[in-house]
């Protein structure tokens, strides 16, 4: 995962005023249900193809298919302004582990940490070989790898206060 200043600034943006809780695209803005035209034109400029048409017709990020680079394509390709344009779009969404999450049952893995290039998953060892995986939701930049590469689809994300410790 990329680390730089911009995209740093990109992803500390002011937080999300959408009133939709769904996973639509880096920049969706209180107006966005209002504005999209559902037209399609975001999903087919993600150069990783996870911007997808939900049942809705709106668009959303479908983590099952790669995680988002913050790249802005998407936000550029949308014609109406539904995807905030500016220099400080919001993205509020962090991740958190679920039940499935397979360390919770003892079984090794550690794939969701391997993932995460911002370092903010961490696993707390207890008793019987298990292991509780902690999100630190200030490194955390919802970017979706570790729900990607997670293979019990333990993953999801919920719009989250900075500063928090998330634990399953
Ligand atoms: S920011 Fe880039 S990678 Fe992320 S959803 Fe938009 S186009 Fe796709
Ligand atoms: S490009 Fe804009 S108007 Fe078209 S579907 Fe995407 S968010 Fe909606
Ligand atoms: S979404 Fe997952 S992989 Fe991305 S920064 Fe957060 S914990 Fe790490």
């Amino acid at each position: 995962m990329m680390s730089n200043p911009s995209r740093r600034n990109f992803l500390r943006g002011r937080l999300s005023t959408c009133r939709s809780p769904a996973l639509h695209p880096p920049g969706a803005h209180a107006g966005f249900l209002q504005l999209c035209t559902q037209c399609g034109d975001c999903s087919r400029a993600c150069p990783q193809a996870i911007v997808v048409q939900s049942v809705s017709g709106f668009p959303e990020l479908d983590f099952s298919k790669g995680a988002c680079t913050f790249c802005q394509d998407c936000m550029r390709a949308c014609p109406t302004g539904a995807l905030a344009q500016d220099d400080t779009p919001e993205w509020p969404w962090r991740a958190s582990v679920g039940a499935t999450c397979l360390s919770l049952a003892g079984i090794a893995c550690r794939t969701c940490e391997d993932g995460c290039g911002e370092r903010a998953l961490r696993f707390r060892l207890v008793t019987g070989g298990r292991a509780i995986p902690l999100i630190d939701t200030d490194l955390c930049t919802g970017c979706g790898e570790c729900a990607y590469v997670c293979p019990a689809g333990a993953i999801t994300f919920t719009v989250s206060q900075p500063g928090q410790e998330v634990q399953a």
